[in-house]
């Protein structure tokens, strides 16, 4: 079974986070349409960029998706599963 439930954020985007980030740059990175959220303490850049095996709905190689997809400690699942009241 997906443990990622309707999830498919970081199928669609690559997620880069950091520990701060200044507010002048905050608004360069969205006049590149870059969303700039909040992650724990800092910022976390979701950059729209969607994978060649994402259906829309979700991973369409799901059973012989690169061992990269199967072992990404997610906390995002860990948010689905309950285990954390906080995700990105
Ligand atoms: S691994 Fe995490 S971010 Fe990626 S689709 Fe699943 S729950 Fe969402
Ligand atoms: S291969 Fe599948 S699980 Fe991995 S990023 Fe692409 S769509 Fe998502």
């Amino acid at each position: 079974m997906n443990k990622c439930g309707k999830c498919h954020l970081c199928c669609e985007y690559l997620l880069v986070p950091l520990s701060e980030i200044p507010d002048d740059a905050a608004e360069f990175f969205r006049t590149w349409g870059v969303v700039v959220g909040k992650s724990g303490d800092g910022a976390i850049l979701k950059i729209y960029s969607p994978c060649q095996h994402f259906s829309g709905v979700g991973c369409a190689i799901y059973k012989k998706r690169p061992i990269y997809c199967r072992e990404y400690e997610c906390e995002n699942r860990n948010v689905l599963a309950g285990k954390r009241s906080q995700a990105v």
